[in-house]
């Protein structure tokens, strides 16, 4: 056996066989073939086996995720049956003596390539899926393999050089029971997702790829940030224990499921869960959460070939609302860019994505895009208690724009006579360094703040979330986080607002007793921490948090904090 140490991104032990999700290598040497018919029943069996992939994959993901995920390889199924690009091929199989390989690849490049060069999304999107099919066909071909996250059926562990969080929304919780990655921090997307999935998840390992064989059993403890590869007996049987004792825990945990949050000297805290589709509020149910404080919703965005019509954001809005009843639901508008592509969007690659248009900066530009969702959520309004939040703001003005907008669409609907809530609060994240500096003058303006730690940390400490060679930055206790903590929430109390926390800081043991000492309203994290949370401050007192958060302040190290909070909370 061997331990592989990496970054805890999800709770829990999973115990599997390992499964390597690789890009495989699709190159070719294109040949002259004495028999053209031959290489055209080639191409005609791997269509044929291609075919038979995408109708299960389709299958497994109507299942597994719905309708809507599943569309998408219907489009696929299309292309291959679409004789317009499959006799092209054969043609220049026979005219040129070409292998398939050459013959597909060179058609299907000149097709992309036309469809991508017209002004109009639909060919866009068609070019991106003749791109993604041409792979599949080219694999058979080659006989490599092409593993797909969506036809597994038997208990495993994904391990990837990297997730995509469109690859993540594919995974079958039924079979997938974990999974580990070279690459990727504690709040990089696939992390958080798998945290909603409940699935244990170890990320940033730098090696695992090339430490663990296809089929080895493995270990993941999500918990510990541990990989075991080919375990001992002994080790298996330690883990298993483990795993149990987690199950207990969760039993106990779920005691407090009904009850409210409050500290022992009488104080209210409101704990509620972020979401990436509406499906995961039965999480937020099973947890104990009160109301929704993150909807994350560019995952509508993801993992189809096209944007999401008004109607189908709407039936997604109006599902959260309608099911968390009069509990709030904040609700953010797109926040697409850094890890999070579009590729049916086509937008250029940058150097630094992080940093650059993502987020409300693409929204604004491409307010086609951004009116749209914004009428779907007024018209949602009225099945619920909505919050709007804006990501990624810089400036006053962005907020004052991107407001404006929401409220020209409001009068749009209402003067068409559709019924829109008359109490949607407007918000902001605060994820930018200069917003949490300048909060006296955003509180003025907007109705509520959400911190928005993963990137505020990332900006703060200039530390690529995605990269586990700076995760050593990732310091959320560090002084000078909790100072722009601070800064925020005496700025929205000033005005007579409320200040809430929706990164994965609001949901650390050591950073909670911190968060509610200085006077955090409202914290937001994964469903499944929402429990611990509550066990944790049901048993802290708020004045003594106070005395505890006004002390870390004046610290020099992040490690001092977490020192002091150890000592004065007995973690
Ligand atoms: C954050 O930045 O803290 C946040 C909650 O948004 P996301 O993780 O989606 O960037
Ligand atoms: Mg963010």
């Amino acid at each position: 056996m061997s331990m592989i140490n990496g970054i805890a991104a999800s709770n829990g032990i999973a115990i599997a066989k390992a499964y390597h999700l690789a890009v495989p290598d699709l190159s070719f040497d294109k040949t002259t073939v004495a028999n053209a018919e031959e290489e055209i029943s080639r191409l005609d069996a791997a269509l044929e086996i291609s075919k038979k992939e995408l109708e299960k994959i389709r299958e497994n993901a109507r299942v597994s995720l719905g309708d809507e995920h599943a569309e998408i390889f219907s489009a696929h199924l299309l292309v291959l049956a679409d004789p317009e690009l499959i006799n092209p091929v054969k043609d220049n199989i026979r005219n040129n003596n070409i292998n398939a390989e050459a013959a597909l690849d060179e058609t299907a490049t000149m097709f992309i390539d036309m469809f991508r060069s017209m002004d109009n999304e639909y060919m866009k999107e068609r070019a991106a899926d003749i791109q993604d099919v041409t792979k599949r066909v080219m694999a058979h071909l080659l006989q490599v393999s092409f593993p797909d996250p969506a036809l597994i059926d038997e208990e495993v562990i994904i391990i990837a050089e990297d997730l995509t969080p469109s690859d993540t929304a594919q995974l079958n919780k039924q079979f997938v029971k974990g999974f580990t990655t070279d690459i990727g921090g504690r709040t990089s997307h696939s992390a958080i997702m798998a945290r909603s999935l409940e699935i244990p998840a170890v990320v940033g390992t730098k090696s695992i790829t090339s430490s663990a064989a296809n089929d080895v059993m493995i270990i993941v403890d999500g918990m510990e940030g541990t990989v075991i590869i080919d375990p001992t007996e002994d080790e298996l049987a330690t883990y298993k224990a483990k795993q149990e004792a987690f199950e207990q825990q969760k039993q106990e945990w779920a005691k407090l499921k009904n009850e409210p949050t409050i500290t022992t000297d009488g104080v209210h805290v409101e704990l509620v869960a972020n979401i990436g589709t509406p499906e995961d509020v039965t999480g937020v149910q099973n947890n104990g959460g009160e109301g929704v404080g993150l909807y994350r919703t560019e995952f509508l965005y993801m993992g189809k070939s096209e944007l999401p019509s008004e109607d189908e954001q709407f039936e997604s809005y109006k599902a959260v609302l309608e099911n968390m009843g009069d509990k709030p639901v904040v609700v953010r508008t797109l926040d697409i860019g850094g890890d999070k592509e579009l590729s049916y969007l086509q937008l250029p690659k940058e150097m630094n994505p992080f940093l650059g248009y993502r987020a409300i900066r693409l929204c604004l530009e491409r307010d086609d895009i951004f009116r749209v969702q914004l009428r779907a959520l007024l018209r949602a309004s009225v099945y619920g208690n909505l919050k709007i939040m804006f990501p990624m703001i810089a400036t006053l003005e962005e907020f004052r724009q991107a407001k404006a907008i929401l409220l020209e669409e409001k009068d749009k609907l209402v003067a068409d006579g559709v019924s829109v809530s008359d109490s949607i609060e407007i918000g902001i994240m605060v994820e930018i360094p200069s917003t949490a500096v300048a909060a006296k003058q955003f509180a003025k303006e907007v109705d509520f703040f959400s911190v928005g730690t993963n990137d505020l940390i990332q900006y703060t400490m200039a530390a690529d979330r995605m990269n586990e060679r700076v995760s050593y930055l990732y310091q959320p206790y560090h002084p000078a986080i909790l100072n722009l903590v601070h800064n925020v929430i005496e700025a929205a109390h000033a005005e007579g607002k409320w200040a809430g926390m929706c990164g994965e800081m609001a949901g650390d043991a050591i950073a909670i007793p911190l968060l509610l000492g200085l006077g955090l309203d409202e914290f937001s994290m994964s469903a499944t921490s929402i429990l611990p949370a509550r066990t944790q401050i049901t048993k802290l007192s708020k004045a003594d948090m106070q005395e505890l958060s006004q002390q870390a302040l004046t610290l020099s190290t992040a490690d001092e904090v977490e020192q002091l909070v150890r000592q004065k909370t007995g973690q």
